[in-house]
């Protein structure tokens, strides 16, 4: 999922200058997930602009905004206060923010209310961890899975660096070594020697941006 924190109101304020007449968009998935766009954070956000003079002429959840389908559909189902609107304002990650652009007929202006900070898993207590920095080229087959392109602040691919002290990372000494848990784990499972394979440098190319994936050629 990925990651988001609420921009601050005065930056929100700020950005939607001169409109008065705002939609919002919300987001079931990630950004409900991180209560920075689900039904409380809409509610909430509307109170606050309305608190500041703005008006709210609608509001809409699809599930994931980032899937064009889901956001066609809301869109629809709206389309009377979409027309009064001015403005869509957004309470979901970067790639929602430009999905509800993407499918926008009317040609309004799209803010984002959010910023998108990083992909992660969320674990059993509701922590967001990041875990993988999407490089197109997994190793975890190698690295007893876990990832040492995300988990190393180094990005190192064979082993650990010169700075590594009682299995403590130099960079955060309250972390382990991402190389001394893939070593422990790979003892476990009987597959240390998967770290004798030595891994060339990482192939930048597979990380140029934008990706595209194309369903329908
Ligand atoms: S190696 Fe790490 S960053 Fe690359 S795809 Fe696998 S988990 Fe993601
Ligand atoms: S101590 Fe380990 S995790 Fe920290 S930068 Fe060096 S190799 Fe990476």
């Amino acid at each position: 999922m990925i990651i988001s924190e609420t921009k601050p109101f005065v930056q929100i304020i700020d950005s939607l200058k001169g409109y008065t007449r705002i939609f919002l968009v919300g987001c079931g998935e990630c950004a409900a997930t991180c209560k920075t766009g689900g039904e409380p954070e809409l509610a909430k956000a509307k109170e606050m602009l309305e608190a500041a003079d703005k008006r709210i002429v609608g509001m809409c959840m699809p599930s994931a905004p980032c899937v064009a389908s889901q956001v066609k559909a809301e869109f629809a189902k709206n389309m009377k206060s979409l027309r009064e609107a001015e403005v869509f304002l957004v309470l979901a990650c970067g790639l929602g923010v430009q999905s509800v652009k993407d499918n926008d007929r009317l040609g309004l202006a799209v803010l984002p209310a959010l910023n998108s900070i990083f992909p992660a898993v969320m674990d059993a207590q509701g922590n967001f961890l990041e875990k993988c920095s999407l490089c197109g080229d997994c190793v975890l087959d190698k690295t007893a899975g876990i990832c040492p392109v995300t988990l190393c602040p180094k990005g190192l691919m064979n082993g650990p660096c010169g700075g590594v002290d009682k299995g403590k990372c130099e960079v955060d000494k309250d972390k382990d070594c991402v190389w001394v848990l893939i070593y422990k784990e790979l003892e476990k499972k009987k597959k240390l020697g998967d770290l004798l394979e030595i891994r060339k440098p990482r192939d930048f190319k597979k990380q140029t941006r934008p990706h595209k994936l194309m369903v329908n050629i």
